[in-house]
């Protein structure tokens, strides 16, 4: 095995060998399985190039690399092998340019295998966040200043008051001594935020958030601590901090202004994968990290995909209580014996208490008045 780059190099120093090496990662005891209908007897062509599905409904011809993120790649696997180290092994991450220098590619090119990489970078199983150590909660906002955009660009601001118009909200979350999850967050929606919290984090464990009043939804599922940084207020009684996520924070800051200088905020999710990957895995050997990386390609992101307008993301509110708008029918001995536009017009006819037939028609009372009453 290998211990640094050199080593890497030296034990796979061609493409039979890295797909040798693909196949014992990929497939039990190193025998191919086909990708497209899971049989697991294939035929070996093109010298080792290729392999045939045995099934005689199959019959598909398929590379090593289907189904990974180097699937449909020109570029050679020696030249992935060490794209995947360098970026695994790097403390701050590799910026495109760097990268395709080094490897002897474009930068496009470069740009491209970065962005599949971070795909593999991404975690991919569920996290439960607080099962022993206390969890610290914190945003952060990524993106530029406006007195540093060109005039174009800043143009596009200018009708806009908020100063924060242009940035991505980034939510940490982190348990001490344990792991980091940075998500993207929607613009604009407080929601999402404490949402996501409740999602990572396990209930009833020690949450440590700032004073900000979008977690207050949340407090009653957790043993929960906030500190106020607007007066001062960093430590108190003992251990109740968000110091960690900041420092994490600052890590973050620090791979963006010095690797990256510029990211757009439709791939910041991408550089917080890789971000949170780094972080989580700062205690591993590099070539431990590199066959950590090498069991997870699984996944293919494509260039059209990678380049494609941004989707939007979509935020799940609260429902809202179905057919209000309809109004309501007053019902007698099972039969409908009038419609009302709303409970309060109802209300207003019948001389009955609004909350009463709002309370029948959600099945929390038997009738108000006399009657049943349900919403059309
Ligand atoms: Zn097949």
């Amino acid at each position: 095995m290998f211990n640094n780059l050199r080593e890497l190099i030296l034990s796979m120093p061609t493409e039979v060998a890295c797909r040798e090496y693909l196949a014992k990662q990929r497939w039990q005891d190193g025998k191919a399985s086909c990708p497209y209908c899971g049989h697991n007897k294939c035929y070996v062509i093109e010298g080792g190039g290729r392999y045939k599905c045995a099934s005689n409904k199959c019959y598909k011809r398929f590379k090593i690399t289907v189904g990974t993120i180097m699937e449909a790649s020109n570029i050679p696997l020696v030249k992935w092998f060490t794209a995947i180290y360098l970026v695994t092994a790097h403390k701050k991450g590799i910026s495109s340019y760097q990268l395709g220098k080094n490897i002897g590619c474009t930068q496009k090119s470069a740009w491209f295998m970065l962005h599949r990489i971070r795909e593999a970078l991404r975690r991919k199983d569920e996290i439960v966040l607080g099962e022993t150590n206390p969890v610290e909660a914190d945003e952060t906002f990524v993106g530029g200043k406006f007195g540093n955009m060109n005039k174009k660009r800043r143009m596009k601001y200018k009708d806009i008051a908020d100063p924060m118009a242009n940035k991505t909200t980034v939510l940490g979350v982190i348990e001490r001594n344990g792991e980091l999850v940075a998500r993207v967050m929607p613009k604009k929606n407080t929601y999402k935020i404490p949402q996501t919290i409740t999602e990572l984090v396990k209930k009833n464990a020690t949450l440590i958030t700032d004073s900000s009043n979008m977690y207050s939804r949340i407090t009653n599922s957790y043993n929960y601590h906030s500190v106020n940084h607007g007066i001062f207020e960093y430590v108190k009684e003992g251990d109740i901090h968000t110091n960690t996520i900041e420092g994490a924070f600052s890590h973050f800051k620090r791979m963006l202004i010095g690797t990256y200088h510029q990211i757009s905020s439709k791939h910041t999710q991408r550089y917080c994968d890789e971000f949170a990957y780094r972080y989580n895995s700062r205690k591993v050997k590099d070539a431990d990290r590199f066959n950590i990386t090498m069991e997870n390609i699984e996944g293919r992101l494509t260039y059209k995909t990678l380049i494609a307008a941004p989707i939007p993301v979509q935020v799940e509110m609260p429902s809202k209580p179905k057919n209000r708008h309809k109004g309501v029918f007053q019902v007698k001995d099972g039969e409908i014996i009038a419609h009302y536009r709303n409970v309060h017009v109802a209300a207003k006819e019948t001389g009955l208490r609004s909350g009463n037939i709002h309370r029948v028609c959600n099945s929390q009372r038997k009738s108000a008045g006399g009657f049943d009453w349900i919403y059309a």
